[in-house]
């Protein structure tokens, strides 16, 4: 649901051409991408002069998205990110809605003078922003673009490319549209991108039929050892630096190897950690009314939706993993 306060203000926003920087949220994943590129896509094709920064690289399987070479990646080339933040006149926030949330980027933006709007799904937005598009109950900030294009009467501007940016986010928000926040909604929005030109099977085949050796190597090393937590219904899951380097891994090569832990019988919430230069990441996926945002933000750091939430850890694995196994008994005593 788009506000209608919020949309006034857009239009009167862009009445006139302005420098736009359209960003995102670290690691971004499919959805971060596809919201920006497309949005970006619209703001462009309506005379706008728009810069997509975003705080660090994305996956390979990304590389397919119309426009996403011309990215500027802040962590590669931090000059020109902050020169474009401190001549924005707008700056479009999406797919997070905490600044903390923006890697390298956190105090361009936070000391940027142009006006901030968010477009977001997240919970517990932190309030940095000075006009919202905020829908918790949206299955993806894809989506929450598409219904602000159709607010403002731009469908007609959604060509081949917007429509295969805006129709990524939505599959990869969904899990290919089968999480509960996939709506008949959703699929009559995913019916116009396809009438506009997207081409389902190649999206899919651009997305998921990328896998490498190293990844099957890695998640043959995580599901060998899953542990099961009977008593409060989890799944416990995670890859060590060490192995991560034996099997030749790449960005994106464990991206959504937490919903294994999900599919086995029986369980409720999969944890799954995984060890980066400096810190553990970790991923919480659930079902039910199991709230994985409460969860990470109590106990690590994070937060997100309230069946996908990630957070990190700054301890080592054996202690991250002891620490969570007290944390998911004391937390599903509650
Ligand atoms: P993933 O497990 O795929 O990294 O993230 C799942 C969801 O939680 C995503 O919507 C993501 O934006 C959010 N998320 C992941 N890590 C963090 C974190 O460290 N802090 C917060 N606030 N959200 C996170
Ligand atoms: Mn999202």
């Amino acid at each position: 649901m788009i506000d209608s306060n919020a949309l006034e203000k857009l239009k009167a926003l862009l009445a006139t051409p302005k420098k736009i920087v359209v960003t995102n949220h670290i690691n971004p994943d499919g959805d971060a991408m596809g919201s920006a590129l497309g949005w970006a896509g619209i703001l462009t094709a309506l005379g706008h002069h728009v810069e997509v920064i975003v705080p660090n690289e994305f996956p390979p399987f990304l590389n397919a998205l119309p426009h996403a070479s011309e990215v500027l990646i802040a962590e590669a080339d931090f000059p020109k990110a902050k020169k474009a933040f401190n001549q924005a006149e707008v700056i479009f926030s999406l797919d997070y809605n905490a600044p903390n949330r923006a890697g390298v980027l956190e105090d361009l933006l936070l000391e940027a003078t142009g006006t901030k709007v968010l477009i977001d799904h997240h919970q517990e937005p932190t309030g940095f922003s000075d006009i919202d598009f905020w829908d918790p109950t949206c299955c993806s900030t894809a989506q929450l673009v598409f219904e602000l294009i159709e607010a403002l009467g731009y469908t007609h501007l959604v060509n081949p490319g917007i429509a295969r940016q805006i129709y990524t986010g939505i599959l990869t928000d969904t899990g290919s549209f089968r999480f509960k926040t996939t709506t008949a909604k959703t699929h009559q929005i995913v019916a116009q991108l396809i009438a506009a030109g997207v081409n389902p099977d190649e999206v899919y085949n651009s997305i998921f039929n990328q896998n490498t050796p190293a990844r099957f190597k890695l998640l043959g090393v995580m599901l060998n050892r899953m542990e099961i937590l009977p008593q409060v219904n989890a799944a416990l899951l995670y890859l060590t630096k060490e192995e991560l380097q034996e099997a030749g891994y790449k960005k994106g090569d464990t991206e959504g190897f937490v919903n294994y832990g999900l599919s086995v019988l029986g369980i409720k919430v999969s944890a799954f950690f995984v060890e980066r230069d400096n810190l553990i990441k970790a991923s919480f996926r659930s079902i039910d009314d199991v709230n994985v945002n409460t969860f990470a933000r109590t106990y690590f750091n994070g937060g997100g939706h309230i069946n996908a939430a990630g957070g990190s850890s700054k301890d080592t694995m054996d202690v991250t993993l002891q620490k969570f196994k007290e944390a998911i008994h004391a937390f599903s005593a509650q």
